[in-house]
């Protein structure tokens, strides 16, 4: 769960960064960071927190140059502090080097074993270091060849940018399970952008250009771009949930828009879960295209009967006398008029504990619903997510030990539907082009016993 973003030949490129990681804001709000190239020296800051709250003008105006990368993050390996905070930004024999990652590895702690017993020393916890000490420990002369030696050693799920005084790489992984996008600026012809969603180009006025494509090595420098394939090909495997919740709805990831693919995934959903309603509402904001979509199949209004507080951040006041929903009535609210005396259907995008569910059921009968059917836009989260989405250990997903009728008891709804597998996988086009593991189990990237961070999501 981070966001990336890039930019190559424009004298703005520090306040571009920060204008692109504020759009991808939704991937990451632990913390946030800039690197800038002068074309002598690397320039960096990074804090704790939100874009908008790590870098004021001034720091921005400390950060020179024509070429920027820039990271927001939300840790799924390595603790929350900023010794992880991204770009990690190094000096070594050959200069200066910045790199920033979406993703997890799959063999980090391997990686990171062998080379600490050959001597490095890492400064952070995050996977993202061993990148470093492995370009480091290469033995190839071309930096890009240093590269991929390193990226032939790793194993999982990654977006990258690397960053030097002179050069900017975009490497996304052979199986494409994290998004990566190139664009361009049309005002600076040669002012080449890079992010983890093509809605980072909508605010500085880029053009969306393509994918970088599965295993696609993308070089930019003095000399233009050019793209190359130094990894060995997979087949691709696009993550299903970016689709699902947590691209932004006005992003396209694969030609294919997300809004429109989540208004397709509620329509399947209705042909798989009618059921007679009055009302089908929305768990905004991640489930309003899927509402949309099921409202628009079944023919019943849609309506806005939860309202979502933008403005959350973390809290750490709570009443000390217990207030109904605290918690999730800090982000929701219900709209009393629209639920009550009605049968509700309530669209959310997935079920991950069950906690939040049950409160928002009651939440909407407390409100006066007569009933309330909860429909996801998803199939039951099963298992964990070992590429860069941060879920919970297997115990403690509800659906990798509950049957869909106990979820709906404890939840208590009226009634309670999951999309199929299929449907989801028909809904966005079909093939087996798409990772649902988090879903189906069917891991693209084996795991092995070796490594106790997946052992220990999965509860052995
Ligand atoms: S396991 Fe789920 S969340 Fe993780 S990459 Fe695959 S589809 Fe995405």
């Amino acid at each position: 769960m981070c966001g990336v973003f890039g930019i190559f030949g424009h004298p703005e490129s520090a306040n571009l960064t920060y204008l692109g990681l504020h759009a991808l804001q939704h991937r990451g709000q632990e913390s946030a960071g800039i690197v800038t190239s002068d074309g002598e020296q690397l320039h960096a800051h990074r804090a704790m927190g939100l874009v908008q709250d790590s870098f004021s003008q001034e720091q921005l105006s400390h950060l020179p140059g024509r070429s920027a990368i820039g990271h927001v993050r939300y840790s799924t390996a390595g603790g929350s502090h900023i010794k992880n905070a991204q770009p990690i930004a190094v000096d070594w024999a050959r200069g200066s080097l910045a790199v920033c990652h979406n993703g997890n590895l799959t063999n980090a702690e391997e990686l990171r074993a062998e080379l600490e017993a050959r001597g490095s020393i890492f400064q952070s916890d995050s996977d993202t270091e061993v990148f470093v000490h492995l370009i480091a420990a290469s033995k190839e002369i071309a930096f890009e060849d240093r590269i991929a030696d390193a990226l032939s050693r790793v194993k999982g799920a990654y977006s990258l940018l690397f960053m030097t005084e002179d050069s900017l790489i975009a490497v996304r992984d052979p199986m494409g399970i994290r998004p990566l996008c190139l664009g361009l600026l049309p005002s600076k012809k040669d002012a080449h952008v890079i992010a983890s969603e093509p809605c980072a180009f909508d605010l500085i006025d880029a053009e969306y250009v393509r994918d970088v494509e599965p295993g696609e090595m993308i070089i930019i420098d003095a000399s233009g771009i050019r793209s190359a394939r130094p990894l060995p090909e997979a087949p691709p495997r696009a993550c299903t949930f970016e689709y699902v919740y947590f691209a932004r709805p006005d992003s396209k990831l694969g030609g294919r828009s997300v809004y429109e693919i989540r208004k397709s995934l509620g329509r399947t959903l209705a042909t798989e879960h009618p059921v007679e309603a009055d009302v089908v509402i929305p768990v905004p904001d991640s489930g309003v295209p899927a509402a949309i979509g099921y409202a628009a199949a079944r023919e019943i209004p849609f309506e806005m009967g939860l309202i979502r507080s933008h403005y959350v951040g973390r809290t750490f006041i709570e009443p000390q006398q217990s207030i109904r929903h605290f918690g999730v009535r800090l982000k929701l609210n219900p709209v009393e008029p629209v639920l009550r005396g009605r049968r509700v259907v309530v669209i959310d995008d997935s079920i991950v504990r069950g906690t939040t569910s049950r409160k928002i059921v009651k939440m909407v009968r407390d409100a006066g619903a007569k009933e309330v059917h909860l429909r996801i836009s998803s199939p039951p989260t099963q298992w964990p997510c070992y590429y860069g989405i941060d879920t919970p250990t297997r115990r403690e997903l509800i659906a990798s030990s509950h049957s869909v009728d106990e979820i709906a008891r404890y939840v208590t709804a009226d009634s309670l539907g999951y999309l199929s597998l299929e449907g989801m996988v028909s809904a966005l086009g079909g093939g087996d082009g798409f990772c649902h593991a988090c879903f189906s189990g069917q891991y693209a990237i084996p795991f092995t016993p070796s490594n106790k961070r997946q052992m220990r999501l999965v509860g052995v």
